[in-house]
């Protein structure tokens, strides 16, 4: 039996509660207050007490996940920011500081906030993101936090306040009405922030109605969640837990597919008996669990924690699905791994691993046109190119057909990536620019 623990959140104001980073060198702990102030920082007892390893900080990659570091900072960012802490300026300048740098790190990249909001009878439907034919992606308005923040999370400037919460749907039903008018939809994806924040009650409002009539094409539910990494008390001892499950079981007896989407960065994180008892509990009640996550520097930069960590998966049922490449916002610097790294990574983890973890594809840029997943290298007529090719397509139609690239042994997004053979653009581009007018104009439009 694990036993209830109260969840216990610890943000900013509350580092010198934390005894245990005491034990970081001095000029490392300066470094960690600065770091705190720029980039959001929420901690829980959970993480605090079974996932960091303290004798092992700061390079535990449990604390990496979640404590902001000096070295996170541009070297430019940590003078001025050090510069404004030693001489003591009011909080009002200091935050004009912390504003400045903020901006500096590319706070909402690839058109995040514009380009994927779809319309409703001429209305922009928000809170939703339709990019992608069959899956609608829903952001509720009460699950826009999470039970930690990561220090690489690319909705950083979401949890630092900079956004207005444009993405978050109220509990109205419009999004429901979207959905009923889309019948090519078959997934929905609950996303956040993390959903598994919100209580129970919260998070039937947005569940149910899809169980009901007029919504039968839509096959699959999903939740994406950090929940079993940072609070599996979630479904383990939680007041509303019992309730949690029972929704769960509801979804998957009314015929659904229910998909929690986890995202887990490291094996550590289904080490602890709470994780796995979670994981036990949730695929009890007929839900299927997937994985995903970025590649990592300082955190997962190495074929064997992937290797590792699909295995430990697949023994506990969770289903290895995506390897992606870090955006480049927030601490990019610091956590960034160049493609062809990452596909060295992939490559080899992969190939260490039986046909039962080959169900996770990748490494794969979330970008404008698509996910595009690095295939492998290949060198065609004595020049050596990366082979890309659409997992997802802006058109559906892009999927699986394999494109090539110059080699580049830097580059670290597809922008910096140029087509192979003296082309001059890749196949898509003409296209793509064509469906993002005619985005703006509509959006336009509709105000
Ligand atoms: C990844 C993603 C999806 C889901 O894609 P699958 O390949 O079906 O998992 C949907 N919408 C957006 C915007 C995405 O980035
Ligand atoms: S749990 Fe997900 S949304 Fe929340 S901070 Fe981490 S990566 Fe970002």
């Amino acid at each position: 039996m694990i036993a209830k623990k109260e969840l216990k959140f610890f943000t900013l104001k509350d580092l010198d509660r934390i005894p245990e980073l005491s034990k970081l060198p001095e000029e490392e702990l300066f470094g960690l207050k600065l770091a705190a102030k720029v980039f959001p920082f929420r901690v829980n007892n959970y993480v605090l007490e079974e996932l960091i390893d303290w004798t092992n900080i700061p390079d535990d990659p449990m604390f990496r996940l979640v404590f902001p570091m000096g070295e996170m900072l541009e070297t430019q960012h940590y003078y001025l920011m050090k510069q404004g802490v030693e001489e003591e300026l009011p909080p009002k300048e200091l935050k004009k500081i912390i504003n400045e740098i903020r901006y500096d790190l590319n706070p909402h990249p690839d058109g995040q906030l514009t380009h994927n909001v779809p319309l409703l009878d001429g209305e922009i439907v928000r809170g939703v993101q339709h990019k992608y034919r069959e899956t609608v992606l829903v952001f509720p308005s009460s699950g826009q936090t999470c039970h930690s923040y990561c220090t690489f999370c690319f909705r950083w400037a979401q949890f630092a306040g900079m956004t207005d919460l444009k993405f978050a749907t109220d509990e109205s039903k419009r999004f429901q009405e979207y959905l009923r008018s889309h019948k090519e939809v078959t997934d929905v994806l609950f996303t956040g922030g993390d959903p598994m924040i919100m209580k129970v009650q919260k998070l039937k409002i947005y569940l149910e109605p899809l169980l009901s009539e007029g919504f039968e094409h839509i096959q699959n539910i999903r939740i994406g969640t950090k929940s079993i990494s940072y609070w599996p008390y979630r479904y383990l001892t939680d007041d509303d837990s019992r309730e949690i499950l029972e929704l769960f079981e509801k979804i998957v007896k009314s015929g659904k597919h229910l998909a929690i989407m986890a995202h887990f960065n490291h094996w550590r994180e289904i080490e602890t008996e709470a994780a796995r008892e979670a994981i036990r509990t949730i695929r009890s009640t007929g839900a299927e669990i997937r994985s995903q996550s970025p590649v990592l520097r300082h955190i997962n930069d190495s074929a064997d924690v992937w290797q590792k960590m699909w295995k430990e998966q697949v023994k506990l049922g969770v289903v290895p699905y995506y390897m992606f490449i870090e955006r480049d916002t927030g601490a990019h610097h610091y956590f960034a791994v160049p493609l062809a790294e990452a596909l060295e990574i992939f490559r080899e983890a992969y190939s260490h691993v039986s046909g039962l973890s080959r169900t996770v594809r990748g490494p794969s840029m979330s970008s404008t046109p698509g996910k595009i997943a690095i295939e492998g290298t290949a060198t065609i007529n004595g020049e050596k190119v990366f082979v890309l090719n659409f997992l997802q397509g802006r058109n559906s139609d892009w999927v699986k057909r394999p494109f090539f690239a110059e080699y580049d042994e830097t580059a670290t997004w597809l922008d910096e990536l140029r087509p192979a053979f003296g082309e001059e653009k890749f196949f898509f581009e003409d296209e793509l620019n064509k469906i993002l007018r005619h985005k703006a104009i509509e959006e336009k439009l509709a105000g």
